[in-house]
């Protein structure tokens, strides 16, 4: 029995771990957070989960709450203009959303993989510990997201675009919000000059809720989390956003309180590639996975939906590369092969940090009127590869507005 050790319980090194159980190989799982810990502890992420994503986890039966979690069934988009709407349109997404929280989903996770017989140990990682993995097992793939542990994976300066944040994040998880009319959606607002506002609907440890995620440009007016002390003044300022640079939101955050004290994050880092192979002091080599290794900005919503993705790659490989050695070409190819989709969505996200050229405005303008263009874009978010055909180049806007009109 082939033995994999796997460094970190997030979405992406879960899904791989149960998958490689499921397969019949000898799995364990290195957490630096008990399964309770991760459950009372600070909100992660908003992960808002597409319909590609949720179908993989559906597959393996790792879908636990498909029932009790809202549905997020499109996509609004607004572009503001001085504090009104310079244009807003809505589109529904062909297979609706998902959010569950990390906090709800991991420790359950946790539970499931030990479940089906893999095996967890408790511990923060650090070299010395990758050492000893690497000399018990067939394979060692750091999983550990943005955890300072990454870091020993090198930088790859050729497909990273930024070397420092381009945005101030901050999330607040909610209840109390309006529902938006029609159906509910990523109701997304660009502040040009500013930065960005989204909702939806999500589940969290207690129950249905509303994540705000505000994306500010580093040294603008939304960077303003620096002296936010406690959960009230996270709030409050949460409240001050909408009401400033997207008022239209507002009402529906008239009577907001947080679901918990930790259902707030303020934060930043620069969207990084890194090389796939970590080298150890020894020589050893490991294996890093999503955001390990192409790390991006949540702008986009894409990092639940890549790991998961990353995840049944990496899955894919592994079964298919059979008895032969976990060598360095076997985790380049693996890493490549993953890097053939992340690549389009590293670069689309990247390109949507920039201020938005002309013809990006153009279409985004024009799907306000033609509800093909609304839903094409809406539909992009699960699969971006798509944008790269009518949304990336000014030529390819051209022929497919061209087209559209005809
Ligand atoms: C503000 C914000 C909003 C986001 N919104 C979205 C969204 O709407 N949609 C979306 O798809 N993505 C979103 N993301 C991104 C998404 O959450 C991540 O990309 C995704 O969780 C990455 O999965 P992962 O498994 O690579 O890492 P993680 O989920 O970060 O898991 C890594 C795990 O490793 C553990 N760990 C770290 N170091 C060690 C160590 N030394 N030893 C042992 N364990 C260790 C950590 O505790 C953690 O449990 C958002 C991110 C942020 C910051």
């Amino acid at each position: 029995m082939r033995k994999i050790t796997i460094v970190g319980a997030g979405q992406a090194g879960l899904q791989l771990a149960i998958g490689l159980v499921d397969a019949g190989y000898d799995v364990t799982v290195v957490s630096n957070r008990t399964p309770e810990q991760i459950r009372e502890g600070k909100v992660m992420s908003s992960q808002c989960m597409f319909g590609g994503a949720l179908a993989r986890e559906r597959a393996v039966g790792l879908d636990l709450w498909s029932d009790e979690c809202p549905s997020v069934e499109g996509i609004s988009f607004t572009v503001a203009d001085n504090g009104n709407q310079a244009f807003s349109w809505a589109s529904r997404l062909d297979l609706p959303a998902q959010s569950v929280d990390q906090r709800v989903k991991m420790p359950a996770w946790l539970k499931e993989f030990e479940a089906r017989g893999g095996t967890l140990v408790l511990q923060d990682a650090g070299i010395g510990d990758l050492e000893g993995f690497a000399v018990d097992s067939d394979l060692v793939i750091l999983a550990a997201g943005k955890g300072e542990i990454a870091k020993m994976f090198e930088r790859d300066a050729t497909r990273s675009v930024f070397d420092r944040p381009q945005r101030a994040l901050a999330l607040t998880y909610v209840n109390g919000m309006v529902p938006r009319e029609e159906h509910s959606a990523v109701a997304f607002n660009m502040i040009p000059g500013v930065g960005e506002y989204f909702a939806f609907p999500a589940l969290t440890t207690s129950g249905p809720c509303e994540i705000m995620v505000m994306e500010g440009i580093p040294g603008g007016p939304m960077d303003c989390w620096a002296d936010v002390t406690t959960p009230e003044e996270h709030l409050a300022k949460s409240k001050w956003v909408v009401e400033t640079f997207v008022p239209w939101e507002a009402e529906r955050c008239a009577d907001i309180t947080l679901t918990d004290d930790n259902g707030i994050l303020a934060g930043r880092f620069p969207p990084t590639v890194r090389k796939p192979i970590g080298v150890l002091p020894s020589g050893a080599n490991i294996l890093g996975l999503a955001d390990v290794v192409v790390l991006n900005d949540p702008l986009t919503g894409q990092g639940s939906n890549n790991a998961s993705k990353c995840a049944a790659s990496y899955l894919a490989s592994i079964l298919e590369h059979g008895g032969r050695p976990f060598d360095a070409e076997f985790m380049t190819d693996t890493f490549e092969r993953y890097w053939d989709y992340a690549q389009y969505v590293a670069s689309w996200t990247n390109a949507l940090l920039s201020p938005p050229p002309e013809h990006v405005l153009k279409l985004l303008g024009a799907a306000a009127t033609e509800p093909r263009i609304a839903r094409r874009f809406a539909n992009g978010f699960d699969d971006p590869r798509d944008f790269y055909h009518w949304f990336m180049t000014p030529e390819a806007a051209a022929q497919y507005l061209t087209d559209v009109a005809n």
